[in-house]
């Protein structure tokens, strides 16, 4: 007969477990009771301490048991549109091909590709991932809470500029603060904890996202009175920072933009972030701001931030992927 309660001890693997000594068991062993691990140790200790007690063993020796993987920058309403903008630049990407696209979606719609999407992560080893920010916040929600991941789940806001998809020019600039602080309290926290929300910019300047100048620090205070975190890409491309040169009263780029008007701050993470000078670096380090890095969206077509300079500064750099179309693939780490 089964027993009530049993505990599975996972046996002889190569446990990584990233505590507080960076502790690696090389023959060790997981015991796991309710979904909970509750003790982790090298294989004989554990052995030894439970063998009195109703257990089930799997071997699984030469194999490495480790924390799942977090993705700090994932799109998960683009997973449909896997190779509809290849080979071309950022804003001909944004216009012409993603907009379109993502602005006809449905809730619906983003209910499956989370889905999808959060499938792939799981199958790559990712546990947890940040969700930079799509139009049907509660889709996603949806499909996270069937998923079982952990996620940080953002809207993505633009609310002004030409060229934008009529849906989304339709919207006011209260509309969209509105919106984003409804979806906190719908959906924060929920799913047994396992979902956050998060307040989210889609970048910093108009022609790249259309924010408007008065917007940013508007949901600096808003982040701070729901104390919650903060979403933005950062100077994807070079012609973000000549933009902002152009149009803020900054002789540098977005950086130096951000921090002027205090949009820099510890709960802010940062994607991509590639085209900063050094001064700029150590403005993202004294403010505690965290980026993350998408090696294979560089790759494909950001070009790669000054990551060693990043950490030698103090910068928390985490990794990430961008969404499906922005490199055909979900996976930060074995391909
Ligand atoms: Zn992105």
């Amino acid at each position: 007969m089964e027993a009530t309660n049993p505990i599975l001890i996972l046996n002889n693997a190569i446990i990584v477990t990233m505590d507080s000594h960076n502790c690696v068991f090389v023959d060790g062993a997981i015991v796991i009771q309710h979904n909970s691990i509750i003790a982790i140790g090298k294989s004989i200790d554990i052995l030894t301490q439970f063998t009195s007690i109703s257990h089930r063993i799997v071997d699984l020796r030469g194999q490495i048991l480790l924390p799942g993987l977090i993705n700090t920058h994932v799109h998960t309403s683009q997973q449909l549109a896997r190779g509809i903008a290849d080979d071309v630049d950022l804003l001909t990407w944004l216009h012409d091909r993603i907009w379109p696209y993502e602005s006809n979606m449905t809730e619906e719609d983003s209910f499956i590709s989370t889905l999808l999407c959060g499938i792939e992560l799981i199958h790559s080893g990712v546990t947890c991932f940040a969700e930079a920010g799509g139009q049907h916040v509660s889709g996603m929600a949806s499909a996270v809470e069937v998923l079982g991941l952990r996620a940080c789940l953002a809207e993505s806001i633009m609310d002004y500029g030409e060229g934008l998809p009529a849906s989304w020019a339709a919207r006011t600039t209260e509309e969209c603060i509105k919106s984003q602080k409804d979806l906190f309290m719908k959906h924060h926290n929920t799913a047994d904890g396992r979902i956050k929300v998060w307040l989210g910019i889609s970048s910093a300047t108009s022609e790249i996202s259309e924010i408007s100048p008065t917007v940013t620090s508007r949901f600096v205070n808003s982040a701070d009175v729901l104390m919650s975190q903060l979403f933005q890409h950062i100077v994807e491309i070079p012609y973000e920072n000549q933009l902002i040169v152009e149009t803020r009263g900054v002789d540098n780029g977005t950086v130096t933009y951000l921090e002027k008007i205090k949009f820099l701050q510890n709960n802010l993470l940062a994607a991509h972030t590639v085209w900063v000078n050094e001064k700029e670096v150590d403005c993202l380090a004294k403010a505690g701001v965290k980026v993350s890095h998408c090696p294979a969206a560089a790759m494909r077509m950001l070009g790669f931030a000054p990551i060693k300079e990043m950490l030698s500064a103090g910068v928390c750099v985490s990794l990430g992927t961008d969404g499906a179309p922005s490199n055909n693939r979900m996976s930060i780490g074995i391909y």
